[in-house]
């Protein structure tokens, strides 16, 4: 079957999507309707679910019609990756290990809640405290994070309770947390998201095993329960989470919680189960600063091995300021397509391949945007694109931002000139020129205005 569908897919994406994209995917498992394949990185595997998963559940449906779902994992080899750290499967519960990211992609419904004898959620073996990158929005919570790994059920930190907006870096703190733990083999660790542990709970009361739940539950060292607003509104569950949360403060275990809010601001989640989450450690992890994204950049291209210019990095991030997911992404896509292409990554290239994301980012420019953008480039007073002074440590800025307003604006000449202290129309047309002459003299002053012009673009 597995060869007949590669040959499938070949044929339909063509050889180099094939080779690039699919080639090192590995077939696994069929449990009853569904199947797991497995490949060898987060980034291929989230690449193939977004492009091909459909495709994949289709083909694999039409070639065994029992088929009904295709599972993605990311695993080295064509066999379930565990970690040999990972205290083994048999000691109830099964504690999570650096094992595999398992994420379905349903081909039809997807089954409402799934019995499974493995208690947690594995952990991502990437998310680790080594490829955190810290700076002044998240070092407080980062702290907090080490702080549990290394000593869990301290006083005072217990439980932990980390909030922030979307794509922030939460999950990737708790995955730390759990696999620095799991790593020195001193305590069983169980990581779920609230999302499951909600499913895990009804599935336990339709199955009729809400005390093996129960037991299960409050024998691990350290539970960690993500995204845990999902909750809000689903009482039964909260109750659930909430004696479970008490039986194992009680018996002096590690809670680790995050949410998109603090515990005060999580309306909707019961008074007492707020009182009680706010009792320990609570650490907020603030949207990104350029400083931060500069820094994430940093590390993941050079992670990647793909030579990515300082300026593009700037660039990015410049451009996409809402999260940290979103910078991941842009700079993943970019470095897929330098090693697709074999092309070196350029500030061109990058405006191309990521033409859909920037847009979304864009806006109008005013000349005033232009004007403040250019005299920080220079280092010039801002009140010197309007003076009179005619060196050229100003003039040139002043040209330059110029030069801008008439691409980047529908401004007429007429109107540019005023908005550079009542300038004549001729004189926007000669730094215009002027401009225009100089980079193509001089490819690092072109590069400069490039720069500024992508920054600026609408
Ligand atoms: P959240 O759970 O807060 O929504 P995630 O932890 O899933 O966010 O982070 C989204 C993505 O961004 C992940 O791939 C994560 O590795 C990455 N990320 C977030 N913050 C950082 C950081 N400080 N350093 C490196 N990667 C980060
Ligand atoms: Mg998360």
């Amino acid at each position: 079957h597995w060869s007949r569908i590669c040959a499938r897919l070949k044929a339909e994406v063509g050889e180099v999507e094939y080779n690039t994209w699919l080639r090192q995917m590995g077939v696994g498992p069929v449990d009853e309707d569904e199947i797991t394949l497995y490949l060898p990185t987060r980034f291929l595997r989230d690449w193939v679910r977004g492009q091909y998963g459909d495709r994949l559940g289709a083909l694999w449906h039409a070639e065994i019609p029992a088929i009904r779902r295709v599972e993605l994992q990311v695993a080295r080899s064509a066999s379930p990756a565990v970690d040999g750290d990972a205290p083994s499967a048999d000691s109830a519960p099964a504690a999570t290990a650096a094992a595999p990211v398992v994420e379905a992609v349903a081909v039809e419904e997807p089954r409402a809640a799934e019995v499974r004898s493995d208690l947690a959620a594995p952990l991502d073996p990437r998310f680790t405290f080594d490829t955190f990158v810290v700076g002044k929005p998240n070092e407080f919570a980062y702290a907090c994070a080490r702080r549990v790994a290394e000593r869990p059920s301290s006083p005072g930190f217990n439980p932990l309770f980390l909030y922030g907006g979307v794509g922030l870096g939460k999950t990737h703190l708790m995955h730390a947390i759990g696999s620095e733990l799991v790593r020195e083999g001193r305590v069983s660790v169980a990581y779920m998201s609230a999302e499951k542990f909600m499913y895990r709970f009804i599935a336990a009361i339709r199955s009729q095993s809400t005390m093996e739940f129960k037991e299960q539950l409050r024998s691990v060292d350290v539970l960690m329960i993500d995204d845990l607003q999902f909750l809000i509104g689903k009482d039964n569950t909260q109750e659930e989470f909430f004696h479970t949360f008490n039986a194992l403060v009680d018996a002096g275990r590690q809670i680790v919680v995050s949410a998109d809010k603090s515990p005060s601001d999580l309306s909707g989640l019961e008074d007492r189960l707020r009182t009680r989450l706010g009792c320990g450690m609570v650490a907020d992890i603030h949207a990104t600063t350029f400083e931060l994204r500069i820094s994430i950049l940093e590390a993941k291209a050079a992670a990647s091995g793909v030579e990515v210019p300082a300026k593009v990095l700037e660039f990015l991030a410049h451009k996409i300021t809402s999260n940290v997911r979103e910078l991941e992404g842009a700079l993943n896509r970019l470095i897929a397509h330098a090693n697709l292409f074999g092309r070196p990554v350029t500030l061109e290239a990058t405006q191309d391949v990521l033409h859909d994301i920037l847009k979304a980012n864009n806006r109008r420019v005013t000349i005033e945007e232009i004007q403040r953008k250019v005299a920080e480039h220079w280092n010039i007073r801002l009140t010197d694109m309007s003076s009179a002074r005619r060196s050229t440590v100003v003039a040139r800025p002043r040209q330059v931002a110029m030069y801008l307003s008439k691409q980047l604006t529908s401004r007429s000449l007429p109107e540019i000139g005023r908005k550079f202290g009542n300038r004549d129309h001729t004189t926007v047309i000669y730094a215009v020129r002027r401009v225009m002459e100089l980079m193509e003299q001089d490819p690092a002053f072109a590069e400069d205005v490039e720069l500024l012009r992508r920054m600026l673009e609408s």
